[in-house]
């Protein structure tokens, strides 16, 4: 939707890849709906740089069409499934990541008619890939109740089958195309307990950063409205201004050698007291 923007920040990372040929190593990508993602579009973003896309079904049509809604209420299968079909008969060099959202309501019907459809238009195309995924429940205010999770172990099922059926029609079609790696039960288990799993979300890493429209830094690129994640802002010059003892929190994992805290420092930055918080007493209480 601002794709002057997009195209402001890519021109002037050109410029730094030309002034510091050694030290700049950039990928660009977006995680969209795909509905403007017209072929003029994708060749405009993959030319300034942007190949890698994330773009999301809910389901097949009538599936999607019930969760992922215009302002107006109409369904958006149509439009982002004719974009990605036109994406595929272009030559533009880019990654698409499928993402396929698997809920209780949608499990079956993800896994059978959704997986033919993109097995049968996309499985001889190296660029897209499938990327399945329980949904998981994050609260808010816009689920009526009408959406509920899978089964942990149902929704790991679900996505070894999609894959397994996948990449099984791809290597049928073409050996040169690299299949996608299929989670296992074990994973499932070891997914389970962070503390197994060796995971390091990239939110506890001292060299990373979101940088919001406004300017200000974050470490975790969900928790937007987190006091704590707030962590500094970037100056017109460029350079980071950082509130050290903020930044500290995220990378207490590292300190405290906790797997669990480097998988997620959220959960350990959320019960710490809020940055600027003050206690008050309600007056009718004295
Ligand atoms: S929610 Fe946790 S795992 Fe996800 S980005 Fe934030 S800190 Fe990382």
């Amino acid at each position: 939707m601002a794709l002057e923007v997009v195209e402001e920040i890519e021109l002037f990372r050109k410029k730094m890849l030309e002034k510091f040929p050694a030290m700049f190593r950039v990928r660009s990508g977006m995680t969209t709906n795909g509905y403007l993602l017209t072929p003029d579009v994708l060749a405009r973003l993959v030319d300034l740089g942007v190949k890698d896309f994330q773009i999301t079904l809910d389901g097949p049509p009538d599936h999607h069409n019930k969760t992922r809604l215009r302002a107006d209420g109409a369904g958006t299968y149509d439009v982002i499934f004719g974009n990605l079909i036109s994406a595929s008969e272009t030559n533009l060099d880019f990654n698409i990541d499928i993402r396929m959202h698997l809920h209780s309501s949608n499990i079956n019907a993800v896994q059978s008619e959704l997986t033919d459809i993109l097995i049968k238009n996309f499985a001889h195309d190296g660029r897209f890939k499938l990327h399945p995924r329980s949904i998981a429940d994050y609260g808010g205010a816009f689920n009526d109740g009408h959406v509920k999770t899978t089964n942990y172990i149902n929704g790991i099922d679900a996505m070894s089958l999609i894959l397994h059926r996948f990449n099984s029609a791809r290597k049928s079609l073409n050996k040169e195309i690299s299949v996608l790696s299929e989670p296992s039960l074990l994973d499932a288990v070891n997914h389970s307990s962070s503390e197994g799993s060796g995971f390091v979300c990239y939110a506890a890493a001292s060299n990373s950063f979101g940088i919001r429209a406004d300017g200000s830094l974050v470490k975790c690129t969900t928790a937007l409205d987190e006091d704590n994640n707030k962590i500094g802002h970037i100056k017109e010059t460029g350079e980071l201004d950082i509130n050290q003892e903020l930044i500290k929190l995220w990378m207490g994992g590292f300190a405290a050698g906790k797997n669990s805290q480097l998988a997620c420092p959220l959960y350990v930055v959320k019960t710490l007291p809020k940055k600027n918080q003050h206690k008050t007493i309600p007056i009718s209480a004295i």
